[in-house]
């Protein structure tokens, strides 16, 4: 009999875990407390890199999720949620510039692909950027690079999954996880549910310290949030990621573009019942800074402000795969989630039906934060 498999979460992992899950003959239950993306990866710049990303070997993760995204865009040419556009970055002062420096010769040194453009070069890239916001030169390009649209990209996975018998639960919150005999038997939902399982799947993401605790585990997590702006539509030539000293910036689709900036993240504020605000004078200093380096934006509005809450284990790594405590449970939880999901969630979703990846996961183990907190 196939495998019954409970994933708790449908963003991007738990999308991809599931894809993969039920591409193998599971039998699939994908179970949200709202909607499908409605969590983290509603509410994120998407950016698909390995750019400065440590050690090693988390590097080397990173780039094999640029690659699984590639092949699966490859697969489906009418998906549209993948742009390998590229990724432009330059500094605005002497110690940003030493950093770029030195991030870039760290990648190049790991065979990664990027190299130094002049200001003209770049506006072959860009060409509706203001020629005097840019350095005559030293201006790292990262051709391999892009952006994701997540919402579709978990639209495509999720279909996939219930057209092959899986089951998608919606607005339905995971609030029990009944354990005996080392194993998690049932998983109990908000509406009185309960599902039978064979393995269960944390990709909850912020919240996966929650549910990692109905099992009676304890998974440190120093989660973060960040403010992302979308602009009205705008009629300018943006096509790259753009990360420029004042505004980082992509395309968002019909016209959008989405703004970011790590002071603009210092800006949100969430309230003890959850609510989250932004600053507007911050959010008015990125509108202000992408107009700068566009004036064909001036006319730009703001259309919504969103703030999502990173999901960061306590060292920063990933948590992927079984725990020892308890053998059918399994995690795919992680910053970079947008990059990483497809390639780990494949990874995970073969450990949980037996598959041997303890090369690759040994460095992401849960055990592994028990030290750490
Ligand atoms: C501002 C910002 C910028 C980012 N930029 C990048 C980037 O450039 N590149 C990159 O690769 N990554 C980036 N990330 C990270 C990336 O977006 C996340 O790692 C990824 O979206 C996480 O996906 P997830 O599926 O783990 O979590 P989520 O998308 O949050 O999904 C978890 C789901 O679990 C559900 N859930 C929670 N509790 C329960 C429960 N009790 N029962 C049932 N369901 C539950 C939630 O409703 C949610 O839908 C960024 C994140 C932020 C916030």
């Amino acid at each position: 009999m196939a495998p019954r498999v409970v994933v708790i979460g449908a963003g991007v992992y738990g999308a991809a875990v599931a894809a993969s899950l039920v591409r193998r003959g599971a039998q699939v239950s994908v179970v949200d407390a709202g909607a499908p993306a409605g969590g983290t990866s509603g509410a994120t710049l998407a950016w698909v890199n390995s750019c400065g990303k440590q050690p090693r070997h988390y590097h080397d993760l990173n780039v094999a999720g640029m690659a699984a995204h590639r092949k699966l865009a490859a697969e489906v040419p009418h998906g549209r949620w993948y742009h390998e556009s590229g990724n432009l970055e330059w500094a605005g002062d002497e110690a940003a510039e030493e950093g770029l420096r030195r991030k870039v010769a760290g990648v190049l040194g790991y065979g990664y692909e990027a190299r130094w453009l002049t200001r003209a070069e770049a506006l072959r890239l860009e060409p509706d950027m203001d020629p005097v916001r840019l350095p005559a030169d030293g201006i790292a390009y990262f051709p391999r690079e892009g952006w994701l649209e997540p919402t579709r990209l978990v639209g495509y996975l999720l279909s996939g999954v219930v057209s092959r018998g899986g089951e998608l639960v919606r607005d339905d919150a995971v609030i029990g996880l009944e354990v005996a005999a080392g194993l998690v038997r049932t998983v109990r939902l908000a509406s009185g549910r309960r599902l039978a399982a064979d393995a269960v799947v944390n990709c909850a993401g912020p919240r996966a310290a929650g549910i990692a605790e109905l099992a009676g585990l304890v998974l440190p997590m120093r989660n973060t949030f960040g403010v992302l702006v979308y602009t009205s539509p705008v009629a300018v030539w943006a096509s790259h990621v753009v990360h420029a000293p004042h505004v980082h910036l992509r395309p968002d689709g019909g016209g959008r573009l989405l703004l970011h900036t790590g002071t603009t993240d210092g800006a949100a504020h969430v309230s003890g019942t959850g609510e989250t605000s932004v600053d507007q004078s911050a959010v008015d200093l990125v509108l202000e800074a992408a107009r700068t380096l566009y004036p064909g934006i001036r006319a730009a509005t703001v259309e919504s402000v969103r703030v999502g809450e990173r999901a960061i284990p306590a060292d920063g790594l990933p948590v992927l795969g079984r725990t020892l405590e308890l053998p059918n449970f399994h995690f795919a939880v992680s910053h970079s989630g947008a990059t990483l999901c497809l390639h780990a969630g494949a990874l995970v979703a073969a450990e949980v039906l037996g598959d041997d990846h303890t090369t690759v996961l040994a460095p992401y183990r849960f055990e592994r934060l028990q030290l750490v907190r």
